[in-house]
């Protein structure tokens, strides 16, 4: 059977073919590196690598660019904050992430590469841009003019009419002097105590989209196969980094847009903003094991939303210790010689098993319970006695098949976290829902006060689960509320 794919571009479930040969072209959004990343982005960033594997496993070549964010609004503004150059504080979150990687078995891509690296690229392709008529020069600034591109919101199906300004929190903060609300901007004019790069577009610096379009097209050509990132990048990240390439280019950009759901916690994104987000740090530091966090993110396939619970990791890590067993067993114990006429075509039947999940849209539950399908009746057959050697190396080679796509079967977290300086403590602690201690972003008073201020107005309709909400996201935030009279205080724990 062939690989099939939901392609938020065409809206549908579609067969995947590479355009050109037998080589795949990837593009994944990457990390805005202003802090650690959480398990949220992880999510997202799992998902890709249980792609690349699997179209790895099915014979293709594969080249995967992932971009990092080093500058934007968020980088320069915490780079200031803590006193540091911003090449040197993006510096540290860089090799946090690449340490996070390894830690979680995701395999390196082709082409790591970093924004600032990449500057003369996007200058070229805003002037090629002006060029054409799609940009326009505004007080220093370059905005994309939308309305020069008559396909814009064919990916996230928005109608121009009805534009969303502020459907993500990603729309840029600094959006002004536009001649047209829609408009974003491509290149920012150097702002006073900012960092900027001369060019010949005047002192500024790319606006976030246009680091991808630049990146992607040149590491990988146009049209490339698959572009990807979680389902918030969709609109406006990903809408306007279709509308300037193929702008730029006059070809289309990707074949397949990809997009992972998110990973929620009590109903809601786990993001930096909310504050409701834990590091790969923060569970290791609870006793976790970074291929448990693979293993939970993993397995709630891409298109459905993955509710974050200690209570779901600490089953990961259980789930796994199974699989891990079986294998053991299945190494270490002697079984008689011969076969077993009733376990014979179960290695086959398991196998095709999980190829056939996989070719669904990648279907890594289903994918997964194949898996367990065969551990069980693989250790019921040894329980009984009547396990053969004639089966081994087909049950072993299941196991490994998996494992080239999942990539956790092996145990080497203690000796990694060793290397990095991460060693945790003995077993999952707290391993309730929230077990205490938590380690969460600190939020501003404003962050706070706005959060109070949602709050107030559930309860003045009545939305009173919405309101103990807030108050709880606050509470994990190490904020405490008090209702009185005269309104509502609050305190930092
Ligand atoms: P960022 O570092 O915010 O630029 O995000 C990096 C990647 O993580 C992007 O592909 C985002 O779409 C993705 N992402 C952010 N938050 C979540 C989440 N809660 N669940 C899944 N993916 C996420
Ligand atoms: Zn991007």
């Amino acid at each position: 059977m062939a690989l099939r794919l939901y392609n938020t571009l065409s809206g549908q479930v579609e067969e995947f073919a590479p355009l050109e040969g037998n080589r795949v072209r990837i593009y994944t959004c990457g990390p805005t590196v202003y802090d650690y990343g959480h398990i949220g982005n992880y999510r997202t960033f799992v998902f890709q690598d249980v792609l690349r594997r699997y179209l790895r496993y099915r014979g293709y070549e594969v080249v995967q660019v992932m971009n990092v964010t080093d500058v934007d609004d968020k980088t320069i503004r915490n780079a200031k904050a803590a006193g540091m150059p911003l090449r040197a504080y993006t510096d540290q979150f860089i090799q946090a992430f690449k340490i996070d990687r390894e830690l979680l078995n995701l395999e390196p891509v082709e082409h790591f590469v970093r924004a600032t690296d990449h500057i003369d690229d996007m200058v070229q392709m805003i002037q090629t841009l002006e060029a054409k008529g799609f940009a326009y020069r505004s007080e220093g600034s370059v905005y994309f003019r939308v309305r020069a591109f008559p396909d814009y919101g064919k990916l996230s199906k928005i109608n121009l009419a009805g534009n969303r300004p502020g459907g993500s929190e990603r729309v840029d903060a600094d959006e002004y002097e536009k001649a047209d609300a829609r408009d974003f901007v491509l290149w920012k004019a150097a702002r006073e105590g900012e960092d900027f790069w001369e060019s010949p577009l005047g002192p500024g610096r790319p606006g976030w989209h246009i680091e991808c379009s630049a990146m992607s097209m040149k590491y990988l050509g146009v049209p490339f196969d698959v572009h990807s990132g979680g389902t918030d990048l969709i609109f406006p990240h990903h809408e306007n980094e279709i509308a300037q390439s193929e702008a730029a280019t006059g070809k289309p950009f990707a074949r397949f847009w990809l997009h992972a759901e998110h990973l929620i916690v009590n109903g809601q994104k786990m993001s930096k903003s909310l504050g409701n987000f834990y590091t790969l740090r923060d569970l290791i530091g609870r006793g976790y094991r970074p291929t448990a966090v693979r293993y939970l993110l993993a397995s709630v396939p891409h298109r459905k939303p993955l509710n974050f619970t200690f209570e779901g990791l600490l089953q990961a890590q259980r789930s796994l210790e199974r699989l891990r067993n079986f294998r053991s067993r299945l190494t270490m114990e002697i079984f008689p010689a011969g076969h077993n006429p009733v376990f014979e075509t179960r290695a086959s039947q398991a196998r095709q098993a999980l190829e056939d999940a996989l070719d669904d849209n990648l279907n890594t539950a289903e994918a997964l319970a194949a898996l367990f399908d065969l551990v069980h009746d693989g250790n019921a057959a040894m329980d009984r006695g009547e396990f053969r050697e004639g089966e081994r190396a087909e049950v072993l080679d299941v196991l490994e098949r998996w494992d080239r796509i999942f990539a956790m079967l092996d145990d080497a977290d203690h000796a990694k976290l060793l290397r990095f300086g991460l060693a945790a403590p003995a077993g999952p602690q707290g391993a309730g829902e929230d077990g205490g201690g938590v380690l969460v972003a600190a939020l501003s008073d404003e962050e706070i006060e706005q959060r109070i201020a949602a709050r107030n107005s559930a309860r003045a309709r009545r939305d009173f689960a919405r309101a103990d909400q807030i108050r709880e996201e606050l509470a994990r935030a190490g904020v405490i509320l008090e209702d009185t009279k005269a309104g509502t205080r609050w305190k930092r724990k």
